[in-house]
């Protein structure tokens, strides 16, 4: 049996899950091949015993009672801690203060787990904390296509009712020069079979994953396998690659980065070309240039357009100078751009920086790729 080495939490989780408690069921990803990722790329995948997943949620059960107990502080239960107390205390904290509502299973893929290990977890969640509205995944497309429908629907039943999938794109062409290792079909079949269960689900798509020579063709795929999964959600996420990593290692065709443009083109392709789904579309990442892309199909689709289109009619200044305050932190949104001191003190890092709309594309992808060598935000 696995040695118990404590509680463990992964590295990641949605933003969506901030307040949600995390417990890790796995470590790292059982894929951890696809060429735009490096999360876990120095990291080998084990499974971890279900005792002792078990044990951690023992561990934080036991400190929020202690932690709902009138006649103690946190700080004196701080205080008694041993060190290999600390992390379920502090995990089980934060939780508390987040109200206790939502569960994140890490890391990459809960789902690739014998399904009734994973439904004696959820099972004992649920009897340590029935309150929980929310117990939530990643998982591949290929782990959920492999499990058998009924049994999916008991994970349901036991609780699991959101699961995240990192579509990314699901042009075939794209995801084999990706090496992500499903189809466009795994990925609508996996997809529809969450809904079938019953289980809410997060589509991810990647903007930029297809370079300028896919981009088109990536908006279009992921527009027809959405429009055939129809998901709870579809969020944006935007592709931030270093320079040194080969993103097509198998073809002669160069990955080339697309200029941003390019992306707001992509975006628009893929809305445009969704109909017959009622997803909500958010894109709650702050490195995507459009955040305020946020709405409901197919209600909000014109509207969500129109971001696209607006910033696409701009002259190119206008262009560059959200492109540069909206990564700067001046601007949320188009709309920003109407504040004459924000838009100064952006035309101020432009002639500090020299940018200009005839080298801001190159300009700019050297300032994300030096921020990203010293592992700042962008
Ligand atoms: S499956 Fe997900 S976590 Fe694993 S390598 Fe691919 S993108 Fe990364």
């Amino acid at each position: 049996m696995e040695r118990q080495n404590g509680f463990e939490q992964g590295p990641i989780r949605p933003p969506s899950e901030a307040s949600s408690l995390l417990l890790r069921v796995n470590r790292n990803c059982p894929w951890n091949r696809c060429t735009f990722c490096s999360i876990y790329k120095k990291s080998k995948f084990s499974i971890r015993s279900v005792e002792n997943v078990i044990h951690d949620i023992d561990s934080v059960y036991k400190f929020i009672t202690r932690l709902q107990d009138p006649g103690t502080t946190p700080a004196a239960l701080q205080r008694g801690l041993s060190p290999g107390e600390e992390p379920a205390f502090y995990a089980a904290y934060s939780w508390l203060q987040g109200g206790m509502e939502s569960i994140f299973l890490q890391d990459a893929d809960s789902l690739v787990i014998r399904p009734e290990d994973l439904l004696k977890i959820l099972c004992h969640i649920r009897s340590r904390f029935p309150g929980v509205k929310r117990i939530t995944s990643y998982a591949r497309s290929d782990s959920v296509a492999r499990i058998d429908d009924g049994m999916l629907k008991e994970i349901a039943a036991a609780g699991l009712n959101r699961i995240h999938i990192g579509m990314e794109t699901a042009s075939d062409t794209v995801l084999q020069l990706v090496r992500k290792g499903v189809t466009k079909e795994t990925h609508i079949a996996a997809g529809l079979k969450v809904k079938a269960a019953g289980i809410e689900l997060s589509e991810y798509f990647l903007i930029g994953l297809g370079g300028t020579e896919f981009s088109q063709l990536h908006a279009l795929e992921s527009a027809d396998a959405l429009n055939r999964i129809n998901p709870d959600f579809i969020r944006f996420r935007t592709l931030h690659l270093p320079d040194k990593i080969t993103l097509f290692p198998d073809s002669e065709t160069r990955y080339q980065w697309a200029p941003d443009l390019v992306l707001a083109y992509e975006i628009l392709t893929l809305i445009e070309h969704l109909h017959g789904i009622t997803s909500r579309m958010t894109s709650d990442h702050s490195y995507n240039l459009f955040q305020e892309i946020d709405g409901t199909m197919p209600q909000d689709q014109e509207r969500l357009a129109g971001v696209l289109r607006k910033f696409i009619a701009m002259d190119c200044e206008q262009q560059v100078l959200f492109q540069v305050g909206k990564r700067a932190g001046y601007f949320l949104r188009l709309g920003d751009m109407v504040a004459p001191g924000r838009m100064a003190q952006v035309r101020e890092i432009c002639r500090q920086s020299d940018i200009t709309p005839a080298n801001a594309d190159e300009r700019i992808h050297e300032i994300v790729q030096d921020r990203m060598r010293r592992g700042m935000p962008f």
